[in-house]
């Protein structure tokens, strides 16, 4: 394994069309894209990294995945009533969907739809508690008590609101939204806020291979067949309007972020982390993209088979 992480790595130092950085906001802006880095975590425990996998990044819309979980321990299946879980098919910022289907969005990992996460996990809590739970839930599942909120991509969030804002104000106008839209938004940008290293995020990974198992530290997160629907929904809508290129060529669930992270899970097999800042048109890591597609190549773990 470790031998085809360097490899990987080996060729991404070598690409020149690296994608662009996400530019909303200057936190993001500013981050230098050439860093390439990526860890595997075998079921076992058992971990293989290569690149800057130990640097830090903003996870950004990785952290849907985990207030999805949330979610769904909270209310069970009543998260379907917030949200659809079909594929959108549209930007992960749209609006327009969200007008022709009352309010609601198709699925939790764009960002409407995380946003109506965040209000129904919520349940009449403080922004500051719900995201102290949010964040004891990422530390919990990757075991890792010092992954933390970095405030000042936080605050850059929230200067530069306005598209989030009127998601979450449109969705309101349809009684979809029972908090205080203020509040609502700030923990949402605080929970993508989140940083964390590719080692990390591949370790907070690993209860969705082994069927909400953590094996390593032998903690049952999840049952078994929530890990099989929430490792569903990645793979129909976690890479937004890009889902469908994502599963023919990596064919692996997967969560994407604009910092250039992606989790992606191999059922049985493998948590993989993979981080480069570079974006696709879509939003999606470029580079990351790539080297999950030549992981894959390598090891087989396509979920559709060589
Ligand atoms: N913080 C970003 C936003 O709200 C998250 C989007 C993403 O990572 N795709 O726009």
């Amino acid at each position: 394994m470790q031998s085809i992480l360097d490899t990987i790595t080996a060729t991404m130092a070598l690409r020149t069309q690296r994608g662009r950085v996400a530019d909303y906001i200057p936190q993001l802006a500013s981050v230098d894209p050439n860093q390439f880095g990526i860890a595997v975590v075998l079921p076992d425990g058992q971990m293989f990294s290569a690149g800057c996998a130990d640097k830090l990044f903003s996870i950004q819309s990785i952290s849907k995945v985990f207030t999805l979980t949330m979610a769904l321990g909270k209310i069970g299946d009543a998260v379907w009533s917030h949200v659809g879980r079909e594929p959108s098919g549209d930007p992960f910022n749209s609006i327009v969907q969200l007008e022709h289907e009352g309010g609601k969005p198709r699925n939790p990992f764009i960002n409407a739809g995380a946003i109506a996460i965040v209000d129904a996990i919520m349940m009449g809590h403080q922004p500051k508690e719900t995201l102290a739970e949010i964040l004891q839930f990422l530390r919990f599942v990757a075991n890792d008590e010092s992954i933390f909120i970095d405030d000042k991509v936080a605050q850059s969030e929230l200067l530069h609101r306005d598209r989030n804002a009127s998601l979450a104000h449109f969705m309101a106008s349809f009684g979809r939204i029972k908090h205080s839209v203020d509040h609502v938004l700030g923990t949402y940008f605080h929970q993508c806020a989140i940083t964390m290293s590719c080692q990390q995020l591949a370790n907070a990974g690993q209860f969705l291979v082994s069927d909400g198992m953590n094996l390593s530290t032998g903690i049952r997160v999840v049952s078994p067949q929530r890990a099989r629907r929430i490792n569903s929904l990645m793979l129909m809508c976690g890479h937004y309007d890009g889902s469908g290129e994502f599963a023919y060529r990596v064919g692996l669930p997967g969560k994407s972020g604009v910092g250039g992270g992606i989790l992606a899970i191999a059922p049985g097999n493998a948590s993989i982390a993979v981080w480069s800042p570079g974006l696709d048109s879509i939003g999606n890591s470029k580079l990351g993209t790539e080297a999950l597609e030549m992981l894959v190549q390598h090891t087989g773990w396509s979920i559709f088979g060589h």
